[in-house]
């Protein structure tokens, strides 16, 4: 037909008549989902094909427009003869142009295999399988196909339920991700677990090597080794305590207790609380009981172990038996007491030949006179070195004894001060002393150690001539002090100063000495139930003092 022949009545006339059978179909297909009609003409390859629904029915109808299901039939060939509105929805395509077209073409190509198989089987039996439907605008939607043959007039048509599973997919593809992160979490989890269990496996190693090691170590050690708890509680001996003792100490604490010997037993515990307390290194010298019954002096001493922040983990200790070496002090001690008392008569007698020379009538030439008083000024050191050895072996001994009286500290003082500004001329000495200060004690010993401070005031400020005496009333003690503005000590010299022979070692201020003097004066001091110290810094000059009670 050559449609640019027509005329523009002719054509409106075309378009009316198109628009009529359009409104013709549209009410057909309204009124046969709405159950007014119960037939349909389709158009054929042979011709036109009326079908007729059985089971019109108009309430059966409304209810499988209303459905949440796609519902759709379709005759042998395929074609489309009814579907509601969800399946239009479903296929996002307008109803009217669902009606009367193949439903294969709402399957997407790689899925028509699959209808087609379903469609094949669904002739002949009830199924229902999970298939792809072409939504035109959108993704794809899963769908549950379920197919049921209907009987119609015309012959058998098959009705189609369509169950969207977009929801139940998400769900399951939700699911799945779920189950993939949780298998995931799960072999981390195990990952985790057996690299756990390995070091675990590896640290309970270590530590039996270690605790083995330790055991073997501490058993072969010539000393005897033990640990303490933070608290002092003790749990671990050494093989070496059971040799020794004859016992298992860890398993007798009472007769653990008298193995000290009763004269140290006092201060050992002493000593031992204070450092648990304290944290700080144990050590002390005492006796203990072997199994044969002697004693044996040992030296003990315990280090804390302690963590990153600081606490106490254990305490390690060891004793180690110096009995050789005690032995051997006894006869050096001995040897000393014998031979300084030995040298002082010599030294006495030749001192008083020396001054019978300086003081006799006939005049001396000044050079042998300054001999002379360079021989009685060494020979006074001479001495004071020997009464020094006397002392400490007096000591010793346990034999370092005097008479107590009533002492004026202040009377004792200045007369220290004295002597002092004769012996050392060059040299400043400041006497602030208090008066009325009165102690029990002994005034030879007592004069020894304010001018054993005074000489070493002297001896350690090379470079300072300046020395302050004081002596002050606190609470129902004196305190006597002697300071200086020497070479000062450091922290551990303070610590270890007033030890028997104990000397620091800088060459550059090292003067003569033999570490005797503090250690005296010490012994001196403690015997008069006072206490004796230092305030020092090194560089700083030292103030050392006593403190006495007050008679
Ligand atoms: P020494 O005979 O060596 O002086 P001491 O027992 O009197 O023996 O002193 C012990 C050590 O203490 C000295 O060697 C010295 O190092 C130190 N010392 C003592 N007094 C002072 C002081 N006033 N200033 C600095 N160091 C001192």
């Amino acid at each position: 037909m050559e449609r640019t022949k027509l005329t523009y009545d002719e054509l409106l006339n075309e378009v009316d008549e198109l628009r009529y059978q359009l409104e013709e179909a549209n009410d057909a297909i309204d009124a046969i989902r709405t159950g007014q009609v119960d037939a349909l003409v389709i158009q054929g390859e042979e011709g036109h094909q009326l079908y007729t629904l059985k089971t019109a029915d108009q309430t059966y109808r409304m209810f499988i427009e209303k459905m949440n299901e796609g519902a759709v039939t379709i005759n042998e060939s395929g074609l489309i003869l009814y579907a509601n509105s969800r399946f239009a929805g479903m296929v996002n395509i307008p109803l009217e142009k669902v009606i009367g077209f193949p439903f294969e073409t709402f399957i997407p190509a790689e899925q028509q295999n699959k209808y087609n198989q379903l469609i094949k089987s669904a002739w002949k039996e009830e199924c229902k399988e999970e298939i792809e439907l072409l939504s035109f605008q959108h993704e794809n939607v899963s769908c549950l196909l379920s197919c049921n043959t209907l009987e119609l007039d015309e012959g058998l048509a098959l009705s189609l339920i369509l169950t969207d599973l977009t929801i139940q997919k998400d769900a399951e593809r939700q699911l799945k991700v779920r189950n993939t992160q949780l298998a995931e979490a799960q072999a981390a989890t195990e990952r985790l677990n057996d690299e756990l269990e390995e070091t675990v496996k590896i640290r309970t190693a270590d530590l039996l090597i270690s605790r083995e090691h330790f055991k073997l170590l501490a058993n072969n050690m010539p000393q005897m080794t033990w640990t303490n708890l933070p608290d002092g509680t003790p749990n671990f001996y050494n093989q070496r305590w059971e040799e020794y003792a004859g016992f298992n100490l860890l398993d007798n604490n009472d007769r653990r207790k008298i193995l000290i010997h009763p004269d140290d037993f006092e201060l050992t515990t002493e000593k031992f609380n204070a450092s648990i307390q304290s944290g700080e290194v144990f050590e002390v010298e005492n006796r203990y009981r072997r199994a044969d019954g002697t004693y044996r002096w040992h030296l003990n001493r315990a280090l804390p172990f302690k963590d990153d922040a600081g606490n106490i983990l254990f305490w390690m200790g060891t004793a180690t038996d110096i009995e050789e070496q005690k032995r051997a002090m006894e006869k050096k001690d001995e040897f000393i007491g014998i031979a300084s008392h030995e040298l002082k008569t010599p030294i006495t007698s030749l001192k008083g030949y020396l001054q019978l020379i300086s003081h006799k009538k006939e005049t001396l030439p000044d050079v042998v006179k300054q001999y002379i008083d360079k021989a009685i000024i060494s020979l006074n050191k001479l001495q004071r070195l020997i009464d020094d050895l006397l002392d400490v072996s007096k000591i010793q001994a346990g034999r370092l004894e005097y008479a107590m009286h009533l002492v004026d500290i202040t009377e004792l003082v200045r007369q220290c001060t004295e002597n002092a500004r004769h012996v050392y001329p060059n040299y400043n000495f400041e006497n602030t002393a208090e008066t009325g200060l009165v102690v029990i004690g002994n005034e030879e010993r007592l004069e020894q150690v304010v001018m054993n401070l005074i000489n070493n005031a002297v001896k350690y400020s090379p470079d300072d001539n300046n020395v302050l005496i004081s002596a002050v009333k606190r609470d129902e003690q004196v305190r006597v002090s002697v300071t200086d503005n020497g070479i000062g000590l450091s922290p551990e010299q303070k610590e270890r100063i007033f030890e028997r022979f104990y000397r620091v070692e800088d060459k550059k201020y090292m003067s003569s000495g033999l570490g005797m003097g503090l250690y005296i004066s010490k012994e001196i001091i403690n015997h008069h139930l006072g206490k004796i110290g230092v305030d020092s810094a090194l560089g700083k000059g030292s103030s050392f003092y006593f403190e006495l009670p007050l008679a």
